[in-house]
């Protein structure tokens, strides 16, 4: 708690009161906590591809005498790393626009079969790759209003996780229910799981269950949090059901 307090006088300027003004600023030191520690959690994502680039072009730099196959091992490193520099700002920009106050969705019919499959021209090839079957359960046609690139950013990010944290040969579905004005998107797999104490830390920014396992599939930590935003911001809400070796559910509602 904060405390400020002034005195108050009379007319021959004696002492009559004291005014204090309690303010409760628990609220306000999480949110400056928070802030710097995403401050701190930004500057360490950064530097850590940031370090391996400089040091690989140092290297390249000053020994010309190295193999061919040795000066390409280093390039692919340097690529790779400034791949992920560039998700790694490309989201950060996201996260920072989505979260401004006056962030503004444009709500229009969208046609879900269409949106969904937009998404499986993407996905598929990836899990394709790992022999991953990607199965959509989705009959009647379902219309509803939300802001259409949002949405596929949402259907993206979860079905990119569930190829990323499924293993070789698995099995993912996509469900959809639409029913009393919500709308259900579910998105299964039956890969790694969460740990039970750890489902709502990760749509926190830049929390990973497993930092190396995310860092092998390019993940940055801030696309649930993305996704996160982009829901609420509709109105909605995401759960996920999940059990260790498993698989994970992740659904999504959104008012129509
Ligand atoms: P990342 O870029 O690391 O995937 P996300 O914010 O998308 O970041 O997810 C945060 C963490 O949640 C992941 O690092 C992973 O540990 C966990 N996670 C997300 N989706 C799944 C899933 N389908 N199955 C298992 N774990 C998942």
């Amino acid at each position: 708690i904060e405390i400020v307090g002034a005195p108050f006088f009379n007319e021959s300027d004696d002492i009559r009161g004291v005014v204090l003004v309690f303010h409760d600023i628990t609220d306000l030191k999480k949110v400056e906590e928070m802030r710097k520690d995403f401050v701190a959690n930004v500057s360490h994502e950064l530097k850590t591809p940031m370090t391996s680039i400089k040091g690989f072009a140092e290297t390249l730099i000053e020994d010309d005498q190295l193999d061919q196959s040795v000066r390409h091992h280093f390039l692919s490193i340097i690529y790779n790393e400034s791949t992920r520099l560039q998700t790694l700002i490309d989201d950060l920009l996201e996260l920072s626009k989505i979260e401004k106050e006056g962030f503004q969705l444009t709500r229009l019919p969208v046609d879900i079969h269409a949106l969904i499959n937009s998404c499986l021209t993407i996905i598929e090839p990836i899990a394709e790759k790992k022999q991953i079957k990607v199965i959509s359960r989705l009959d009647k046609k379902v219309t509803i209003h939300v802001d259409h690139d949002r949405l596929k950013q949402v259907i993206l990010n979860l079905l990119f996780n569930a190829v990323s944290y499924t293993p070789e040969n698995g099995e993912i579905v996509i469900d959809v229910t639409n029913q009393d004005h919500w709308f259900n998107l579910s998105i299964q797999d039956n890969g790694i799981g969460i740990p039970n104490d750890l489902k709502n830390r990760i749509f926190e920014r830049f929390y990973r269950v497993d930092k190396a396992r995310s860092r092998e599939t390019g993940g940055t930590g801030l696309g649930l949090a993305i996704v996160k935003h982009i829901v609420e911001a509709h109105g909605g809400f995401i759960e996920v059901e999940s059990e260790l070796n498993k698989g994970s559910t992740f659904t999504v509602s959104i008012p129509d």
